[in-house]
C-alpha cells in the first residue's frame, strides 16, 4: 500500500495555526462526546534521567482513523540543534488497518499543543483579554504566541525565560509575527503581573508562577509539565482557580500541577471543573465572572496528533506533497 512521508517543513506548511485551533476544538468535542479510544501514554524512562520515549496510540471517529505518535523527549537538547521532541506520527485508516502516512512529530507537537491552548484561551479567557505573558522561550513559546493571537486581540506581549539571551532570541525570532512589540522581562513575576493570559511553556520542575502575582480574571495555560512530580504553578494558584483540562484521566494520572496540591490536602478530584470538550459541548460551565482565575492544564493527547496528521495527510494528497513509498500490507 502507498505510504506518504511528510517532513517538518511540509507539515508546518499544511497546518496553519488558525485552522489547527478550530480542528483541536472539534477533536476535543469528539473526545467528550465519546468518539475516541485513548489509552494513557506509555513512557519509557531513559537511564540517568536523560529523557523519555513516549508511545501514544489512539483511535478517533470522525475521521475513523488510528494513530500512533512515537516520540523522544530529551530536555537536554535545549540550546542544541536538536528539537527536544522528536519522532513520527503514524496514520492508519481504520477500515482495513492500512498505514497511510508517516509524519514528522516535532512540527505536529509544536503546532497542535499551542492550538489546544488557543482553544482554551478562546473558551476560558475574558473576551477583552489582550495582555499576554509567556514563560519560557523555546519551541512552544513561539507557537503559543501564534495560538493566543488567534484566540484574542493582543495589545501587549511579555516574555520571561531563565536565560535572558534565550528570551532575547525569542523576541528576535517572533518579532515579525507579533501584533505588538515583545517585552523581555527579568523575572517571571514581572512578566505575569497584570497579564490577562499566561502561557507556561517551560521544563521547570518546581513552580515558576505564584498566586500572589496574578490578577483577578487571569487565564493560565499550563503546558510544560506532564509528570506527577513536576509543576509550573504553586498550590495557591491551583487552589484559587477554576481548573480545566484536556482529559480528566490524564490529569489525574500525570499532572503534578494538580496532584501535588491535591496530596497536600488543598482540594480533591472535584476541584477539576471539567474537560475543555465538555465546556465546548455546553456540558459544564466555563468562566462565571470577570474575576475568576481559570487554569487550563494541558497534558497533550494522542488524538490531537492523530487529528492533525489526518488533516495534513488529506491536504498533502490533494496537493501532491510528500514522498510516496510502497511499503507493504498486501497479501502475498
Ligand atoms: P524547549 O526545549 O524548546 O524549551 C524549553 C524551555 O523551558 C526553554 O524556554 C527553557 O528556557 C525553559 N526551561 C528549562 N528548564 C527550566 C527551568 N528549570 N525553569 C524554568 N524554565 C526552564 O521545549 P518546548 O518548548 O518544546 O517544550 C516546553 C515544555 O512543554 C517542555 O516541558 C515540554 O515537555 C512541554 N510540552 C508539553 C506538551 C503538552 O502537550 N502539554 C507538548 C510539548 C511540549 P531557559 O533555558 O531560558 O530557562
Amino acid at each position: 500500500m502507498p505510504v506518504r512521508i511528510l517532513n517538518q517543513q511540509q507539515v508546518t506548511a499544511l497546518l496553519p495555526m488558525a485552522e489547527c485551533v478550530d480542528l483541536m476544538g472539534k477533536t476535543l468535542e469528539t473526545l467528550s462526546a465519546g468518539g475516541a479510544i485513548l489509552p494513557l501514554r506509555t513512557m519509557l524512562r531513559l537511564p540517568d534521567n536523560r529523557g523519555i520515549f513516549g508511545s501514544m496510540p489512539s483511535y478517533l471517529n470522525p475521521p475513523d482513523a488510528i494513530g500512533l505518535k512515537a516520540i523522544t523527549v530529551i530536555p537536554g537538547n535545549e540550546g542544541t540543534k536538536y528539537d527536544s521532541h522528536q519522532g513520527v506520527v503514524l496514520l492508519f485508516e481504520a477500515k482495513h488497518g492500512s498505514l497511510e502516512a508517516i509524519l514528522d512529530a516535532s512540527s505536529i507537537t509544536a503546532i497542535r499543543t499551542a492550538a489546544v491552548s488557543g482553544v482554551a484561551t478562546r473558551v476560558l479567557a475574558r473576551p477583552d483579554a489582550g495582555d499576554l505573558a509567556i514563560l519560557g522561550s523555546g519551541v512552544q513559546a513561539q507557537t503559543h504566541l501564534d495560538a493566543v493571537a488567534v484566540a484574542r486581540q493582543l495589545r501587549r506581549v511579555r516574555v520571561w525565560s531563565r536565560s535572558r539571551a534565550n528570551a532575547e532570541a525569542f523576541r528576535t525570532q517572533a518579532a515579525g509575527r507579533s501584533p505588538c512589540p515583545i517585552e523581555v522581562c527579568e523575572t517571571a513575576e514581572a512578566a505575569v503581573r497584570g497579564a490577562d493570559v499566561v502561557c507556561a511553556v517551560t521544563a521547570a520542575r518546581t513552580p515558576i508562577i505564584e498566586r500572589r502575582w496574578l490578577s483577578d480574571g487571569v487565564h493560565l495555560n499550563l503546558v510544560g509539565s506532564s509528570q506527577p512530580t513536576t509543576r509550573e504553578a504553586d498550590s495557591d494558584t491551583m487552589a484559587a482557580a477554576r481548573v480545566y483540562c484536556d482529559r480528566r484521566e490524564s490529569l489525574l494520572a500525570e499532572s503534578g500541577d494538580f496532584l501535588i496540591p491535591k496530596s497536600e490536602g488543598r482540594f480533591g478530584d472535584d476541584h477539576l471543573v471539567g474537560e475543555l470538550g465538555d465546556v465546548l459541548l455546553g456540558k459544564v460551565p466555563g468562566r462565571r465572572s470577570v474575576s475568576d482565575i481559570t487554569v487550563f492544564k494541558s497534558l497533550g493527547l494522542a488524538i490531537e496528533d492523530l487529528a492533525s496528521a489526518h488533516l495534513v495527510t488529506r491536504r498533502a494528497e490533494a496537493q501532491g506533497i510528500g514522498t510516496v513509498l510502497e511499503i507493504g500490507g498486501l497479501r502475498h
